[in-house]
């Protein structure tokens, strides 16, 4: 099957008792034994549920991977990603990661003795000199969120491997119809599934991918133990959404696109971040390792943080709110919104300064985006 007929079949068409055409919801908790020690594959939900299963399939099979779990949310689905190393293991991180990527690791290191080090990953060079004898995993996220900067996953994941460690990437901002870590060697897949692969702004999600079958098992194993498994029907929902993620995602990327170069010629706007531009200094790289850019625009805006504020809370359409992915366009602070859990530094000497607006593009009429975004930056 080719990608697009992944989307709507695979994992679903499943149901054996009634043939039904979409995956039914197994609402329970639990499932009757058959016997002592025997049952038709399932005991607890915790451990495995039809339902989410449908799903997990789904997910494994766009990635390519062997196996994917369905969790509860994306900041769920990066922790248990982190149970792959031990106390005491160094990780490079990219420096403008996800504001919640950052709290997470700063949370591990003060309970479990993680060394974190935040790197510009767009300078290869740079990330070899982080190298320690106990570093265990390289965290890709790209492209970056908010300022959309675009690392090498190969080289990167080169550089994780030479050394023994493990290759880690979030693909949330692309979801797996524009971007295929496994193709560029990386080992584990993140998704906030809550994003684009559910798409309509009704649930938290997450997803963690696994290319090999060992680290399949394994990932197995940590969501069952650590607990942090998606609900039937919210899995249902993940589901439910993936099945229209490439006409969704050609349908932001012509919004953005068009958005991108409305913003590049407004005079209330410094700088624009869309990989799409060709003046993006990303731009061949994305070329290369995506097959589109994605619905996610970012502008430095002319002026000072009143002029941000006034931009901020007086669009119509785009709705001055967090998460991203969704068929509606949003607009997004993240020096005070996404970003406002980041280590204040760090935030800085990442660029992200409070003069940045995010906005995730919808699919509604680019026009009708243009026009409400024209009116704001008056
Ligand atoms: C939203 C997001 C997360 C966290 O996902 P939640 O579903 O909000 O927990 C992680 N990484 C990226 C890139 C995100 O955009």
């Amino acid at each position: 099957m080719r990608f697009q007929t992944k989307t709507v079949h695979a994992g679903v068409d499943k149901d054996t008792a009634y043939n039904s055409v979409v995956t039914p919801i197994y609402q329970t908790s639990t499932f009757r034994f058959e016997e002592v020690g025997k049952t038709k594959g399932y005991d607890y939900t915790r451990t495995l549920n039809p339902t989410r299963k449908a799903l997990e399939e789904s997910i494994a099979a766009l990635e390519g991977g062997a196996g994917a779990k369905a969790v509860s949310t994306g900041m769920a689905a990066s922790m248990t990603a982190l149970h792959f190393l031990h106390a005491g293991d160094h990780i490079i991180c990219t420096n403008d990661c996800y504001g919640g990527t950052e709290r997470i690791l700063r949370t591990y290191a003060e309970l479990f003795n993680f060394q974190v080090t935040y790197v510009n990953m767009t300078d290869l060079q740079a990330v070899r000199a982080e190298l320690r004898p106990n570093t265990k995993a390289v965290w890709i996220e790209t492209p970056s969120n908010p300022l959309l900067n675009i690392v090498d996953i190969e080289a990167l994941t080169k550089i994780a491997h030479e050394h023994g460690a493990l290759a880690f990437a979030d693909n949330t901002f692309l979801s797996p119809y524009n971007q295929h870590p496994f193709e560029f060697g990386v080992d584990i897949i993140i998704h906030s599934t809550t994003k684009y692969l559910n798409g309509h702004s009704d649930v938290v999600g997450g997803a963690i991918v696994a290319k090999t079958q060992e680290h399949a098992d394994r990932l197995q194993y940590l969501v069952n133990a650590i607990g942090v498994s998606q609900a039937p029907f919210d899995s249902w929902l993940v589901l439910r959404g993936i099945k229209t993620l490439v006409p969704r995602m050609k349908a932001h990327e012509e919004n953005a696109r068009a958005v991108a170069e409305f913003l590049n010629e407004n005079k209330s706007v410094r700088r624009v971040f869309y990989p799409g531009l060709p003046s993006h200094p990303g731009h061949e790289l994305a070329k290369r390792q995506q097959t589109g850019f994605g619905g996610m625009v970012s502008f430095e805006v002319e002026g000072n943080i009143e002029k941000t504020k006034k931009i901020l809370g007086s669009t119509k359409i785009f709705a001055l709110a967090e998460s991203l992915g969704g068929i509606e366009s949003l607009i997004c602070h993240p020096a005070t919104m996404t970003h406002g859990s980041m280590n204040p530094e760090l935030r800085e000497k990442a660029g992200i300064n409070e003069r940045i607006i995010r906005l995730s593009v919808g699919i509604e009429d680019k026009n009708d985006l243009i026009e409400d975004l024209e009116q704001a930056l008056l």
